[in-house]
């Protein structure tokens, strides 16, 4: 009887495996694609590669979650610096996010006068510091008393940043400020956006510090792709089944049975990286589907449009941009678009000479349903994005030798999810509301970016060190 069967293989179900297999317990990692990594994957279209969502790994340095885990398994990812790690780019204005404080609060000057910026920037920056420098707290959900338990474990965070726990953001940066203005307010939202998932009005301040300030740290590109580290990653491992979807699981006594389409596979321990919302098809069981029928009303059908398109280009370009137009695209939540290029020295993701780009914007699931409108709209962003990503960086449309798009269906389809970007932590669904990753149910767990603690990959992975915790591994 295998100790482990680990349900999906993104960024939380790959490094838990990876993990317990190096630990010596007998370890089976089922991932339904031909590739593994979920959100944070690469796939091949048309001849080319592409990453799938994810194009930036923050959290490999030293006294951070990433670092420790692949430590633990003894995994050195192959990776290149980005400094600046994202350019943003509104009104013509370029603001590089420097790792550097100093060049990018010169930058941020220049581009967003106002005297407070020394003041705002260095409490973002420190809070970041200070947060990272908290440890020892935890989560658990398998029952009240252990999870009241776990909440005590966060009173030196929740003393130490209860200032900025009590207000939303938004009102917080409004007063910091006093007057700032409506292209400067842009700015900081975009960026609180793509990390937080939510806008400032719906996070405390704490939440947005650590998203303003990401930056602050190392930030990565993968080299070869996002897959390709995971294939790395889990390259010690005795079992992973690759094109292999687990579509039932029964609770027995003692076990569970993983039920694919032509075979049974019993385990001890389930951990699933499926989203919490649409667990529960997955058991028959009435107290496994009440548990996580529970977490289906925290769906918040939040969704990512993607334009994939690999240019002939010799030019200089970051690593990421973040445009930002004044209005919101159609069919979108948001006037910023996330743009990433492969590095020239790449030529594992693309050929020399060649750019591979994958660009993201927020869109809500449910706009992607109507079939008689589907095409019609999806063509339009993909239109759209591609002229604002031409004319903001300089790219001609004839350099353009293959481009599509995709929609939260084309996510379902591929990786079982139509919701992206996790679960947001917002001033409502804060702790104690979060999904755990363990769970009142004995040898079930979960981890990912729908449950503890966030997304992303400092997200996730924060869920996997707390995991590894609650396991006793
Ligand atoms: C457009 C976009 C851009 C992003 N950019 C960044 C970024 O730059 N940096 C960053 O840190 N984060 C980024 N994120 C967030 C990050 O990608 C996700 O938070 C993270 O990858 C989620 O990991 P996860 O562990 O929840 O697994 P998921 O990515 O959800 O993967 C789950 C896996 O399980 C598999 N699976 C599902 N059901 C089954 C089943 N029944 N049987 C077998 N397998 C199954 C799926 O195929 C999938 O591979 C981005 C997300 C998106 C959508």
């Amino acid at each position: 009887m295998i100790d482990y069967a680990v349900v999906g293989s993104g960024i939380g179900g790959s490094t838990i495996a990876a993990y317990l297999d190096a630990k010596g317990f007998e370890t089976v990692l089922f991932e339904k694609e031909p590739y593994l990594g979920g959100c944070s994957s690469s796939f091949s279209h048309g001849g080319f590669l592409y990453n799938t969502g994810a194009t930036t790994l923050v959290g490999y340095q030293e006294g951070h979650h990433v670092k420790s885990m692949f430590d633990a398994i003894g995994f050195v990812p192959d990776l290149i610096l980005s400094d600046p790690s994202i350019v943003i780019v509104q009104n013509g204005k370029a603001t590089p996010r420097y790792k550097n404080f100093e060049a990018f609060l010169s930058a941020v000057k220049q581009n967003y006068p106002h005297p407070k910026h020394d003041e705002f920037w260095s409490l973002v920056k420190q809070t970041g510091e200070q947060f990272y420098a908290v440890s020892g707290y935890y989560y658990s959900n398998r029952a009240l008393f252990k999870k009241c338990v776990s909440l005590m474990s966060y009173l030196p965070l929740m003393v130490r940043f209860q200032r900025y726990l009590r207000t939303d953001a938004y009102r917080f940066i409004k007063d910091f400020y006093g007057e700032i203005s409506r292209e400067h307010m842009q700015f900081l939202e975009a960026q609180i956006l793509i990390v937080a998932q939510a806008p400032s009005g719906k996070i405390n301040f704490l939440t947005a510090a650590l998203s303003l300030g990401y930056t602050f740290n190392e930030t990565y590109y993968v080299f070869g792709g996002f897959s390709r580290l995971f294939d790395q990653m889990t390259s010690k491992m005795k079992d992973v089944r690759r094109k292999t979807e687990i579509k039932k699981i029964a609770k027995e006594a003692d076990y569970y049975a993983l039920h694919t389409s032509n075979e049974t596979v019993y385990a001890k321990n389930v951990i699933l990286n499926t989203t919490v919302y649409d667990s529960a098809k997955l058991f028959d069981n009435q107290r496994i589907k009440k548990y996580y029928e529970t977490y289906e009303k925290l769906d918040n059908h939040q969704s990512s449009f993607m334009l994939y398109m690999t240019i002939k280009s010799e030019k200089k370009f970051q690593h990421h941009y973040q445009l930002i137009q004044n209005e919101p695209f159609v069919h979108t939540l948001s006037s910023a678009v996330f743009v990433s290029f492969s590095d020239p020295s790449d030529t594992l993701l693309c050929k020399d000479g060649y750019r591979s780009i994958t660009a993201s914007i927020h869109t809500d699931t449910r706009w992607w349903e109507e079939k008689e409108t589907y095409n019609v709209k999806k063509n339009a962003l993909k239109d759209a994005l591609t002229k604002s990503i031409c004319d903001m960086l300089d790219i001609k449309e004839e350099q353009i030798v293959h481009r599509f798009a995709a929609t939260p269906k084309t996510f379902k389809r591929y990786i079982n999810r139509s919701q992206l970007g996790g679960n947001a932590v917002t001033m409502e669904n804060f702790l104690p509301k979060l999904p755990g990753n363990d769970t009142p149910i004995k040898g079930l767990y979960h981890v990912g970016d729908t449950v503890y603690a966030a997304q992303g990959w400092p997200g996730v992975m924060l869920g996997v060190e707390n995991l590894r915790r609650l396991l006793y591994a």
